[in-house]
């Protein structure tokens, strides 16, 4: 399955039919327990926290198309944030980016602290400022590219570099880009983390996460965690994911095409004062988002001219077909406030320094038709 382009190995990727009936998908494996013909004598299934055929169908999938050699599913993105991060010890650090998903610093802040975990809050746009905050107890680096909701770009291989000279394991959240768009294993991160929610997913129907790594050691540790901790998916949310999946590439190539062309018609607006796309060749991190990248995908954040809370409500209310909700990477479009929405974990004054302003609205572009889209927004913005 290796040698096969992504497209192929998308479909096909886990989706061994059925040994015991010949069904080409996947079935639904809905059982907590398998029968055992003698004490300790089964199948390669003992307990469905442990292992489910559904779920490995689905983990192999996972490690195949991010071009790693484990995949892990938990029961949400932040269920495997969790798990990344109970490989540490009380005492550790983490540098994470400063500009992240808001339910991401909220673990790290509001859960991990307590226990003795410290975390060190930098702009991994500029690899100098990771490199300036390793110390002797940093054991792992946390990154997000593109971020969410600013679309800023970090170069994972340049982190990747000062993550090994430290002995840390680099963990990039890939979720915004999907395994379509960007690899973080080929470029020498440690660990991919997936919000499976989101573009895997796909369609709005599930909540799951994802980790995928090539090591053997690091995929013993977060099993054990796994199945010790118990954030496992159900395998009705495993078969969605699987469904996903399939379509992953023609509903990125889809995001991506209608993402320039929002992009676009919002920069050429009167009234918007600033697109954040990576796309754009003045993006401050083009180049790298170009290098590392195969396309630019479908989320993007602008502000209007008037600034305000009021201006940026009356849009965000006023949009027919981008419905008014949280997540983002399903086929139809959605438009979110991330200051009071997906990011008011976030302190204000936080949110401020990094540029999320209370104005900042986040767009993910779904895959309808384009002019719809457009003259949607034209109506809203007015
Ligand atoms: C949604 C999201 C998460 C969290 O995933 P859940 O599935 O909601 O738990 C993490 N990172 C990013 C970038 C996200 O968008």
């Amino acid at each position: 399955m290796n040698t096969h382009k992504l497209a192929t190995k998308l479909i096909h990727a886990g989706a061994e039919p059925d040994p015991g009936t010949g069904a080409i998908m996947t079935p639904i494996f809905q059982t907590s327990t398998y029968v055992q013909s003698a004490p300790g004598v089964n199948k390669g299934f003992e307990y469905a926290r442990s292992q489910n055929p559904t779920r490995k169908a689905l983990e192999e999938a996972l490690a195949i198309i991010e071009n790693g050699k484990h995949g892990l599913a938990f029961s949400s993105g932040v269920a495997a944030t969790d798990a990344v991060i109970k490989l540490l010890d009380p005492g550790d650090e983490v540098i994470a980016a400063a500009d992240m998903y808001g339910g991401t610093y909220r673990l790290f802040t509001k859960i991990f602290e307590k226990f003795g975990i410290k975390f060190i809050y930098v702009d991994t746009t500029d690899v100098s400022n990771v490199e300036a905050a390793i110390s002797k107890s940093t054991k792992l680096i946390w990154l997000e590219t593109p971020t969410n909701p600013l679309m800023n770009i970090t170069d994972i291989s340049a982190v990747s570099v000062v993550a090994k000279k430290a002995g840390a394991i680099l963990c990039v959240d890939n979720t915004f880009a999907s395994p379509y768009l960007q690899n973080p294993l080929d470029l020498g991160a440690d660990i991919v983390m997936h919000s499976s929610t989101k573009y895997l997913g796909g369609h709005s129907d599930v909540i799951q996460g994802a980790l995928i790594m090539k090591d053997d050691k690091l995929r013993e540790q977060l099993y054990f965690i796994q199945k010790s901790c118990g954030a496992v998916p159900g395998p009705m949310d495993c078969f969605l994911v699987l469904r996903g999946i399939k379509t992953l590439g023609v509903r990125m190539k889809q995001h991506c095409e209608n993402g320039i062309r929002v992009a676009h018609y919002l920069r050429n607006h009167a009234k918007v004062e600033r697109v954040y796309w990576c796309g754009f060749e003045d993006h401050p991190n083009y180049g790298i988002a170009k290098k590392q990248m195969r396309g630019f995908g479908g989320m993007l954040s602008f502000t209007l001219k008037d600034n305000s809370i009021e201006a940026a409500n009356k849009v965000l209310s006023s949009t027919k077909l981008f419905s008014l909700a949280e997540s983002l990477g399903g086929v139809e479009s959605l438009i979110n406030h991330p200051a009071s929405m997906t990011h008011a974990s976030i302190p204000r004054e936080e949110r401020l320094k990094v540029g999320l302003t209370d104005g900042l609205i986040r767009l993910s572009v779904g895959i309808e038709d384009a002019d719809d889209l457009i003259a949607d927004l034209e109506k809203a913005i007015g």
